[in-house]
């Protein structure tokens, strides 16, 4: 197949007439399809059905004879902790598990750091403004939101399929102004690169001019393995640890996509400073958090081979999602030289870089037959992808036959708006 560059202005005039009446059919078709947001489908949710009854009315003290239906045991049941303790990479010690979401501990980790400062810190983040956080892009739109919520400015820093590009870290770090780094370190959201071993010995021991700089490590996709092949990720906590620099990162992670997305816990692991500080604050806010679900969660997971078995289930429903997608794509976009496409070894995302000033156009050609993608520019920090390229194609909650239908649509409209542009 010739590439588009390559079409003489009459094949490419023909291309586009094709590709033109291929589109309206495709509006005729009248879909209605979510492609938005990367939500485990109700298949997924239906796994941990039993877990619901979990863990009866009669089953209610834990290990330590704590009674889970009190209050109390702001950092989590030992069990609990036990549990994931291998999972997050940290002794049950030095972990933390709260409640539902850890896009919430995330925000209250900043609150925290923002009015009272961190270990380290000689004060409040908010009193040293206008601080920045570093940002790799393309990464998760939340992080992003987060710190424009709160005012605090962001520096993108390109991916390289290894992680951030810790040269353009370590040349930023500089800036006292800088104190943190957001890191999606497996499987990132959304381009599904696990950080190398080298660029975890760099960020635990490049030298920040911030002596309160944290490493804001969201694990969310640790045990997402979607194939055979499974990078490993150094241990962070460890390798700061060793670096001298152990109160460095604060590990984040959740069962939202291993149990239940609105009903899982969170986790927060640190160094026992970190985590003593963390437990000073949160220990304002709330009395304890739900531990009849850390009960649930345990009796239902057991052990690390258990989470381990349960994620093989998810993939064999989300697996055949990912590839159905890398079909359509590879059918219709092959050859042509107009895009190019993440082929994740675990997580949740594909990402789809199209032609250059062109993933905006993608999005609305996508809209109006029916299909909604993620904006163009929500992996980038304020929404803007300064080469209007990546798009974030999340393909777990529609069913199958759904994800092949907006995987080609998508594809059309993204030859569609390539051969459009370069037709000017
Ligand atoms: N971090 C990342 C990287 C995510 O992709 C998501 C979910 N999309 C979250 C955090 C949110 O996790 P939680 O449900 O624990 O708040």
């Amino acid at each position: 197949m010739p590439s588009l560059s390559t079409l003489s202005p009459e094949q490419r005039a023909d291309l586009r007439t094709t590709l033109r009446e291929e589109y309206e059919a495709l509006k005729a078709q009248g879909l209605k399809l979510d492609m938005t947001r990367g939500k485990p489908a109700s298949e997924q949710l239906d796994l941990a059905a039993e877990m619901l009854a979990l863990p009866g009315n009669r089953d209610t003290t834990a290990e330590d004879g704590t009674d889970a239906r009190n209050y109390g045991n702001l950092q989590g049941l030992p069990e609990t902790r036990a549990l994931f303790a291998p999972v997050l990479g940290a002794p049950a010690d030095q972990i933390v598990v709260a409640n539902n979401s850890s896009l919430a501990l995330m925000h209250d980790v900043l609150v925290y750091a923002l009015l009272k400062g961190v270990p380290g810190g000689e004060k409040p983040w908010s009193k040293q403004e206008p601080i920045t956080i570093l940002c790799p892009v393309p990464g998760y739109d939340r992080h992003f939101a987060l710190c424009e919520g709160f005012g605090i400015r962001m520096i993108p820093i390109p991916m390289t399929g290894e992680g951030p590009d810790m040269d353009a870290v370590e040349k930023a770090v500089a800036d006292p102004a800088v104190k943190g780094i957001w890191c999606v370190p497996q499987y990132s959201n959304p381009s599904g690169e696990t950080y190398s071993a080298e660029t975890v010995r760099r960020l635990a021991s490049m030298n920040p001019a911030a002596p309160d700089f944290r490493i804001l490590w969201d694990n969310a996709y640790t045990v997402h393995h979607l194939a055979d092949e499974r990078p490993a990720l150094a241990n962070i906590l460890e390798a700061c640890a060793e670096a001298g620099n152990a109160d460095r990162p604060i590990i984040f992670a959740s069962t939202s996509k291993v149990t239940l997305a609105g009903a899982g816990l969170a986790l927060l692991a640190a160094s026992p400073t970190n985590v003593k500080w963390y437990l000073a604050q949160a220990g304002r806010r709330s009395i304890g958090p739900d531990k009849l679900n850390q009960l649930r969660h345990v009796r239902f997971l057991r052990d690390a081979a258990g989470i381990a078995a349960h994620m093989e289930r998810h993939r064999a429903l989300i697996g055949p999602k990912f590839n159905a997608v890398e079909e359509a794509f590879a059918a219709r976009l092959d050859g042509w030289e107009v895009a190019s496409w993440s082929r994740p070894l675990g997580g949740y995302f594909i990402t789809l870089d199209v032609t250059d000033g062109t993933a905006g156009e993608v999005v609305r050609l996508a809209g109006e037959a029916g299909i909604a993608l993620t904006p163009a520019g929500a992996t980038h920090p304020y929404g803007k992808d300064p080469h209007d390229r990546t798009l974030r194609i999340a393909p777990t909650f529609p069913s199958l036959g759904a994800v092949r239908k907006a995987a080609e649509a998508v594809a059309l409209c993204t030859l569609l708006a390539a051969v459009e542009k370069t037709a000017g």
